[in-house]
């Protein structure tokens, strides 16, 4: 038998769940014990494969639309946040709902409310398409929040009067390419106002840092995390600009690409918001039947957050 190579993995901490993903998926537990199934659930819950299987097979049912719901059973809006329309559906439609919108994302959804009442149109600062985007321009009429997603766009923004902006941002994305964009904006903007830094969570935040601490030490980095989410992608691309030559998004081992692992002699590992410990420790897992593996936990920040679940659930 010939010996394995050996292979320092850093494990970046923290990594995986934070508290709005950790909140949004015991919403949807508490509520099929509540109700019974099935439960409906307003797009995935959050945005991992193996989370929304976990849930289905507990009795949730997954749908897009509100319409593709029943009105006598209750349906759950996700993490992401829903554009002001919805809940107002369902009211009009008399279902029992409960909205896991992060409070993150709820605490932008109240500052681009209150940005309008002083008047203020809206410059968002996000990736076009995502639901958390759909949600926070949702929450105000159309026409009063611009998508930004580039510098480049924001030379073509035209808005109904310069001197009167405000902008927010999505709370997933790069705090690096970000920054660039809020400059842009200033800029171009000089009375513009908006959040003392920016949108982005304290998870994004963290989990960025983190990378960015084991980059320069690894030949090679691992992102468990669906392609759909956000600060999951976000996450490759950090690694890769803070001096990582190869950065993967994996959703678990069985996606692990390693003929371009091979010669490799360190490894960093980390984990997007909503993918689940179990699927990293399945990733440390594969990679310790290939290789002779030393872990060393790469510590940038202790997270102690917690986000209660609504009350009607904790009735
Ligand atoms: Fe909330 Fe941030 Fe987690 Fe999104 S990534 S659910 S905003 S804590």
């Amino acid at each position: 038998m010939t010996a394995k190579p050996p292979l320092s993995v850093y494990l970046a901490a923290p990594r995986g769940f934070c508290a709005g993903v950790d909140r949004a998926v015991k919403i949807v537990e508490m509520a099929i014990e509540k109700w019974g199934a099935p439960v409906f659930v307003r797009h995935e819950i959050v945005h991992n494969r193996f989370v929304v299987d976990g849930l289905r097979a507990k009795g949730a049912v997954f749908v897009e639309e509100l319409d593709e719901c029943p009105t006598d059973r209750p349906v759950i809006f996700s993490a992401h946040g829903v554009p002001k329309a919805v809940p107002a559906e369902a009211e009009r439609r008399q279902m029992i709902y409960v909205d896991a919108t992060c409070p993150l994302v709820s605490k932008v959804h109240v500052e681009a409310e209150r940005h309008h009442q002083d008047g203020l149109q809206m410059i968002m600062v996000g990736h076009r398409g995502h639901p958390e985007v759909l949600g926070t321009m949702g929450q105000l009429p159309q026409g009063e929040v611009i998508l930004v997603e580039t510098v480049e766009d924001v030379a073509h923004v035209a808005p109904r009067d310069p001197d009167r902006l405000a902008w927010i941002t999505q709370t997933t994305l790069s705090v690096d390419d970000t920054a660039d964009i809020v400059d842009a904006l200033r800029a171009r903007f000089p009375a513009i106002v908006g959040p003392a830094k920016d949108d982005i969570c304290y998870a994004t935040t963290n989990r960025q840092a983190a990378v960015k601490a084991i980059a320069p030490r690894i030949d090679a980095l691992l992102v468990v995390g669906a392609p759909n989410s956000s600060n999951s992608r976000r996450l490759v691309e950090v690694g890769r600009t803070a001096g990582c030559a190869y950065a993967q998004l994996v959703r678990e081992a069985a996606d692990i690409d390693w003929r371009a692992l091979e010669g490799i002699r360190s490894l960093g590992v980390t984990a997007g918001a909503s993918a689940p410990e179990v699927l990293v420790n399945e990733v440390i897992d594969a990679v310790r039947a290939r290789y002779d593996v030393s872990v060393e936990i790469v510590e940038t920040a202790q997270e102690r957050v917690e986000f209660k679940v609504p009350r009607v659930l904790r009735a």
